[in-house]
C-alpha cells in the first residue's frame, strides 16, 4: 500500500476502494473464484461486493472464462464491426424491449453522458433534472449537488466542474413528489430529461416511494421531457428486464453497464428508435470511442447475459437475498440494536439507523462510525463487505447458504463488539 500511494492517489485506481469511509488498509487481492476472493497474503474472503455490481455470477464463471479465452484467441480489437455487438444488441433488446436500438460504450459514466448529451439534443433543450444520492458517473455536468435554493441553483460536486456546466443541472432530493412537481410547473418547458437511478443504489439501497417513479414518467411525458433510468446497477441484476420490468415504468432512454460486461469494462446506451437514430453517423449527435463494443467485453457480457437465463437464477438471488435480510434483522434484533436493511434481490444495504432510510439525508443519518467498526469486523472474519456505508453489497449466483451462515456468525460477533463500544461510549 506504501508503494501504491507513492504511485497512484489513495493507493487506488478508484476512491472507494481505498478503505478512508472506514480506515484501515485494503487487501490487495491475487485472485477470485466463485463468491470469493484471495489476498496477496493468502487470505480468503466471501466477496461480498463482486467488483461494485458486475460479477453477478461471481468469480470465473466457466462460461464466461471460455467465452474471453475463445475471444482470446481470435484477436482482441478489430476497429471494425462484429457479430458478437449485434448478438449482444439483440439479447439485450429481447430482456429490455424500451431498448429498440443502442450504443456500446466502455463505462457506465460514458453512457450517461452520452445519453444526456442525445436527450437534450432531441428536445432542444437544455436542462437536466436529477436527485440527491444518485450518481451517473462522473461526467461533469452530472457531478453537481444540491444548492440553497431547490431548483434554483445548483453547485458543482466536485472541484474542477465550472459552475456554468452544472448550471442547466436541477438537483431534487429523492423520494419527494411535491418537488419534482414545482420543479415541472416552474421550468417543465424547459426540462430536457429527467435522470434517475429507478432503485438507487449510490446512497446505500433506496427503494423508490409508491408512484414516485409513475409521477416521473407522466411529468416527463406531459411536458415533453424524456426520462432516463440509470439502470447501470440493476439491469440485469434485478431480474431479466431490470428495474423497469419489475416496476413497471417505462423510459425513454436506458444507460447500462456493470453486468452487462461480465466483469470487463463496459457500458451502453439505448432507448426509443426515434431518438438513437439521432446519433452519429446516422444522425448529428456525436458519440465515439476507439474501444467501444470490445470484442473481449462483448463476449464476457454475451456469456453473463446467457448464463443469466438458465431457469432459476434470479429466483435463487431472491431466496438468497431474502435469507440474508433476515439473517440481518434477526442478529440485530437479538441484541437490541436499531437496524434498517433495504434490499430489492441481489442488492442491499444496512443502516445503523432507528427509521426507515428513503433517501440521502436519512442515509447521512446513520451511525457510519459504527457501519466502520462493522465492516472491520467483518473483514476481520473473512467477509468483504462494501467499504462504505454509502454502497450496496451484492450476492451472485454462487453463493451458497453455507457462506451466509458465515457471514451472519461474522456479523453477529461485529454487533457484539458494537453493542460494547457504544456501551463504553
Ligand atoms: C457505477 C455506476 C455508474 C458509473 O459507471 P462506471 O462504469 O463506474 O463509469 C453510473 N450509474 C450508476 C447507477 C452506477 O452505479
Amino acid at each position: 500500500m506504501e508503494r501504491a500511494r507513492e504511485l497512484l492517489p489513495g493507493g487506488v485506481s478508484s476512491p472507494v476502494r481505498s478503505f478512508r469511509a472506514v480506515g484501515g488498509t485494503p487487501p490487495f487481492f491475487s485472485r477470485g473464484q466463485g463468491p470469493h476472493l484471495f489476498d496477496l497474503d493468502g487470505n480468503r474472503y466471501l466477496d461480498m461486493v463482486l467488483a461494485y455490481g458486475p460479477l453477478i455470477l461471481g468469480h470465473r464463471h466457466p462460461e464466461v472464462v471460455r467465452a474471453l479465452t475463445e475471444q482470446l484467441e481470435r484477436g482482441t480489437a478489430f476497429g471494425g464491426p462484429t457479430e458478437a455487438e449485434v448478438e449482444l444488441a439483440s439479447e439485450i433488446r429481447r430482456r429490455m424491449p424500451s431498448v429498440e436500438m443502442l450504443r456500446l460504450v466502455n463505462s457506465g459514466t460514458e453512457a450517461t453522458m452520452s445519453a444526456v448529451r442525445l436527450a437534450r439534443a432531441a428536445t432542444g433543450r437544455e436542462l437536466l433534472l436529477k436527485f440527491e444520492g444518485c450518481y451517473h458517473g462522473h461526467s461533469d455536468a452530472l457531478l453537481a449537488q444540491a444548492g440553497s435554493g431547490l431548483a434554483t441553483l445548483s453547485l458543482p460536486g466536485s472541484p474542477g466542474v465550472p459552475r456554468g456546466t452544472v448550471a442547466d443541472t436541477l438537483v431534487l432530493p429523492y423520494n419527494r413528489p411535491e418537488a419534482v412537481e414545482a420543479a415541472f410547473r416552474q421550468a417543465g418547458e424547459r426540462i430536457a430529461a429527467v435522470v434517475v437511478e429507478p432503485v438507487p443504489g449510490n446512497m446505500g439501497v433506496v427503494l423508490p416511494g409508491d408512484g414516485f417513479l409513475q409521477l416521473l414518467r407522466q411529468l416527463t411525458s406531459r411536458h415533453g421531457s424524456l426520462l432516463i433510468f440509470d439502470e447501470v446497477i440493476t439491469g440485469f441484476r434485478l431480474g431479466a428486464g431490470g428495474a423497469q420490468a419489475l416496476l413497471g415504468v417505462t423510459p425513454d432512454l436506458t444507460c447500462l453497464g456493470k453486468v452487462i460486461g461480465g466483469g470487463l469494462p463496459v457500458g451502453a446506451f439505448g432507448g426509443r428508435r426515434d431518438l438513437m437514430s439521432q446519433l452519429a453517423p446516422e444522425g448529428p449527435v456525436y458519440q465515439a470511442g476507439t474501444l467501444s463494443g470490445n470484442p473481449l467485453a462483448v463476449a464476457a457480457g454475451l456469456a453473463t447475459l446467457r448464463a443469466l437465463s438458465a431457469d432459476g437464477v434470479y429466483p435463487g438471488l431472491e431466496r438468497l437475498g431474502a435469507e440474508l435480510e433476515r439473517g440481518l434483522t434477526a442478529a440485530a434484533a437479538e441484541r437490541g440494536l436499531p437496524l434498517q436493511v433495504n434490499r430489492v434481490g441481489s442488492m442491499l444495504t444496512f443502516y445503523l439507523a432507528e427509521t426507515p432510510v428513503r433517501d440521502l439525508p436519512g442515509s447521512r443519518a446513520s451511525d457510519h462510525r459504527g457501519f466502520s467498526l462493522l465492516h472491520r469486523a467483518l473483514l476481520s472474519r473473512g467477509v468483504f463487505w462494501p467499504p462504505s456505508g454509502y454502497e450496496s453489497a451484492f450476492l451472485s449466483s454462487s453463493h451458497r447458504e453455507e457462506d451466509l451462515e458465515l457471514l451472519l456468525e461474522a456479523f453477529g460477533a461485529g454487533l457484539g463488539e458494537l453493542a460494547e463500544s457504544r456501551g463504553r461510549a
